[in-house]
């Protein structure tokens, strides 16, 4: 069973180490398309794990674009909502674990544009891929209008 830590570690290093034992190179299997996931079954010759390698992002390009890295936007263009766990982290100075939740509520709701505490983390559920959002420098490359 692979912890978030380790899953996280994995996809931090595009997969270039097996997610169990840390070896390079582990071994992967043909790519089977499923929907709008593509499913690559891996394993490690030495610790003989096995997983998944998933991946999500969905788009359609001109065969002349060859930086799919650039030009693909998530598949939430397509209109179905994913899940995501957004964490928000600040440092604040208190004397009880209540009076610190209080001050960052505070830093929170306060509205003032001077207010540093815009950065997010968002980790794609499905995929675990995980995205570092600055509210206060970044809008939504993916936004529709
Ligand atoms: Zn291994």
């Amino acid at each position: 069973m692979l912890t978030d830590t380790q899953v996280k570690r994995y996809i931090d290093g595009a997969g270039a180490n097996c997610p169990y034992c840390g070896e390079p190179n582990p071994m992967g299997g043909p790519v089977e398309i499923e929907g709008k996931l593509a499913v690559q079954e891996m394993s490690c010759a030495s610790c003989q794990a096995r997983w998944n390698d998933i991946f999500a992002r969905f788009n359609a390009v001109d065969v002349d674009r060859v930086n799919a890295e650039e030009v693909a936007p998530p598949d939430t263009v397509n209109g179905s909502p994913r899940e995501y766990l957004v964490r928000w982290e600040i440092d604040t100075e208190a004397v009880t674990p209540h009076e610190a939740a209080a001050r960052a509520l505070a830093v929170q709701r306060d509205g003032d544009p001077a207010n540093t505490a815009t950065i997010f983390e968002v980790t794609d559920k499905v995929t675990g891929m995980v995205t570092t959002v600055d509210l206060a420098t970044e809008t939504d490359p993916y936004e529709t209008h």
